[in-house]
């Protein structure tokens, strides 16, 4: 038996490939989406290390390109459900006996393979199955992925060098023990990372999951789950059931040794799997630990001693990246009057300039929305913008869904703060603009603050130092994660740990010592020495 205490050190951030026109990655990764494209899959659900290949099929489409199917994924069924809580809890009785280092190995090797030789295979899957351009897939399937499996082995020895003080007669232990039972995984469809990191962070700290892919990104996952099997993961550590939300977490959520809910998605799929725990609660053997990240309407702050050009460009990639399909995405901006019309000028230019289209056009900047249902609700809130008294749409404003699921960056200008779409998750490429009186930033500030009922990112834009400290404490609970003269989103694993307040979810911090420690509960062990042998105390001696 290896004895020593071992400790990770702070790894480096995953370098983000440029894939240059002409260089050898981008022929490398041209190569691989070639070969997705042209050779279909056949995803089965993976239980206790064996393929289900249940009959139950739904296809695999491409966002940008719906007509060209890239394969079918085998739904799971009643049947391989009680399967998979039975190979999660037989797993678990090695895999939580084994020493962490061993189990971080594995996420290490995950993470070499996928900065190697599955580079391209996890972002072309990205790319095709998620309609993600080449950055937003390298950001997300390769170099998020690889730093939350880096960086949670480094924080994971942070966790478990923490131990009591021991006297001279005691001896006094902390063992950080995995929760009893298993962790039910539920991921979203917008990023490939959290999908990976929602298993491993429970499986780092000795967990199995049982883990429920969204349904528009299942050839992504699938390839991950492969990655993870390839690195060395024992049979039924992670347990990969894509199929309907509703009939899994009704199972799932049943079982008795249901230890947690590790979740990213919306309000609407947390709060009815909170509901579902809670009316369960009398039957689980613990408290099932509840860790979601849900939705954001997520603001840029803009003070009038801002930069209109900053502003813009920041804005533009803040709200329209990825089609605006980030939790963290700007969904709504305060401009002074003084600074709107050349802020609205940029906006409009930069508009007429980005390339929409297929992934696999190096040119194009914007992709499609994920799915029709994602097409129409958004399509919903722009006809809603177009028919009010209270809107005017500065640019874009149209969707085509012929080949894919296309919409325009659109930019909708408010003449009432608490406007629908300024409230509302859309969860698209639209950004709402209010524009406020100068001399009222105070109240502005304020109408901020209270208008969404969400708080999970939020920016400021402002050349006075001493404003935007003041702005950033007023907007407190605003956002968990608050950006000073930069875009909302793009968060890095060990750099800006993330998670929101309010109606964003638990914020536990994905990617940091927060979010690991929901996954363990440690026992305390005191060894007395010399045991008392007299029961007065020592006055009555
Ligand atoms: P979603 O809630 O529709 O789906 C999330 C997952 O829940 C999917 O796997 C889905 O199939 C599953 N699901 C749905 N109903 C279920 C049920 N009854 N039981 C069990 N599982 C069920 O979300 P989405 O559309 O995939 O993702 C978009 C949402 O995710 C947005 O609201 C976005 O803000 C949020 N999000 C938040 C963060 C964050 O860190 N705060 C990050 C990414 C995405």
């Amino acid at each position: 038996m290896n004895n020593a205490i071992y400790n990770f050190n702070a790894p480096a951030n995953e370098p983000i490939l440029n894939y240059l026109k002409g260089s050898a990655e981008q022929a490398g990764l041209f190569k691989e989406l070639n070969r997705q494209l042209t050779e279909p899959v056949e995803v089965p659900c993976i239980i206790g290390g064996k393929e289900y290949f249940t009959g139950n099929t739904t296809d695999i489409i491409q966002p940008h390109n719906h007509r060209q199917k890239l394969g079918v994924y085998h739904n799971v069924t009643e049947k391989e459900l009680d399967i998979a809580v039975n190979a999660a809890l037989e797993a678990h009785k090695l895999w939580s006996d084994l020493s962490w280092t061993v189990r971080a190995s594995i996420l290490l090797k995950a993470a070499e393979l996928i900065s190697g030789k599955y580079r391209y295979l996890i972002s072309a899957a990205t790319m095709l199955g998620q309609s993600k351009n080449i950055y937003q897939a390298e950001i997300d399937g390769v170099c998020e992925t690889i730093d939350f499996l880096k960086f949670n082995a480094f924080f994971a020895s942070k966790i478990y060098e923490m131990q009591p003080g021991s006297t001279f007669n005691q001896l006094n232990k902390m063992e950080f023990r995995p929760l009893e039972g298993f962790v039910f995984t539920v991921s979203p469809f917008n990023f490939t990372a959290i999908a990976s990191n929602l298993n491993m962070a429970p499986v780092l700290m000795g967990n199995t999951t049982i883990w429920k892919p969204a349904s528009t990104s299942v050839l992504s996952n699938y390839y991950l789950m492969k990655v993870f099997m390839e690195a060395g993961m024992p049979d039924g550590v992670i347990n990969f059931i894509p199929g309907k939300g509703s009939t899994i977490g009704r199972r799932i959520l049943n079982d008795p040794m249901l230890a947690g809910i590790h979740f990213t998605g919306s309000n609407h799929t947390f709060n009815t799997l909170w509901r579902q725990v809670s009316e369960n609660l009398g039957k689980y053997r613990s408290y099932p630990r509840l860790v979601g990240e849900t939705g954001g309407k997520d603001f840029i702050f803009v003070h009038p001693s801002a930069d209109p050009l900053e502003v813009a460009v920041n804005a533009f990639r803040g709200a329209f990246e990825y089609q605006g399909q980030k939790c963290s995405a700007a969904s709504r901006m305060y401009v002074p009057e003084s600074l709107w019309p050349q802020i609205k000028e940029i906006l409009i230019e930069i508009s007429h300039e980005v390339r929409t289209g297929d992934v696999t056009d190096p040119d194009n900047f914007i992709n499609a929305v994920i799915d029709e249902a994602s097409y129409e609700n958004i399509m919903n809130y722009i006809g809603y913008a177009k028919n009010s008294p209270e809107a005017t749409i500065i640019c874009g404003g149209n969707g085509n869904r012929s080949e894919g699921y296309f919409i325009e960056p659109t930019v909708i200008e408010t003449t009432n703060p608490r406007f629908k779409t300024m409230e509302e998750e859309i969860f698209g490429p639209v950004l709402t603009v209010w524009v406020y009186p100068d001399n009222q930033i105070d109240e502005a500030v304020d109408i901020c603050d209270t208008t969404s009922p969400y708080g999970l990112t939020g920016a400021i834009f402002s050349r006075d130092r001493v404003a935007a400290s003041g702005i950033c404490e007023k907007l407190r609970y605003a956002a968990g994660n608050f950006y000073i003269n930069d875009k909302p989103t793009g968060a890095i694993v060990g750099l800006q740990p993330f998670g929101g307040s309010r109606a964003s979810g638990t914020n536990d911090k994905a990617g940091g010592e927060f979010n690991l420690i929901r996954w363990i509960s440690p026992r305390t062990i005191k060894e007395t020495f010399l045991p008392a042998t007299d029961y007065r105390y020592a006055y009555m001696l």
